[in-house]
């Protein structure tokens, strides 16, 4: 079994629906209690059914999976990760680890959907992480 990324929103509170495909994957289920770690050199949350022994800083929360499969990662948390979105579209991404019987969010990267200077969604080229459409690249080019 390999990894699987699913990628989602996380509503203002927090709250993240873990889709039921990962849960099944790990048998979590409704009412399940999960322990929430922080990864500071990847600035990610990895959600285990077992405490982290690793070089991970423990939160010290235990997350609740509600009836609908969503868990809600406190403002405490949402802080120290940096979380607290200033664009809605910002989507989280969700890893399921089976051999280490896992789940990891992070934050996914959306720099590659659309160009940076003229916002449209088609991205010909990135420059150190950053997306550039045809027309900018251009512009950029002839600038120089
Ligand atoms: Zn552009």
């Amino acid at each position: 079994m390999s990894e699987t990324t699913i990628k989602r929103k996380m509503s203002d509170t927090g709250s993240i629906l873990l889709p039921s495909r990962l849960r099944g994957a790990l048998s979590w289920a409704a009412h399940q209690t999960i322990i929430a770690t922080y990864n500071p050199k990847s600035n990610t949350v990895v959600l285990s059914k077992e405490k982290e022994e690793s070089d991970s800083i423990p939160f010290g929360i235990s997350l609740i999976i509600d009836e609908l499969g969503c868990i809600s990662l406190p403002k405490k948390v949402r802080n120290k990760l940096g979380w607290l979105f200033v664009d809605p579209k910002d989507t989280i991404s969700i890893t399921l680890c089976p051999w280490e019987r896992t789940i990891t969010l992070a934050l996914f990267e959306k720099y590659d959907e659309k160009c940076i200077f003229c916002k449209k969604p088609e991205i010909v080229t990135s420059i150190n992480d950053i997306g550039v459409c045809r027309e900018c690249a251009e512009r950029i080019a002839r600038a120089c």
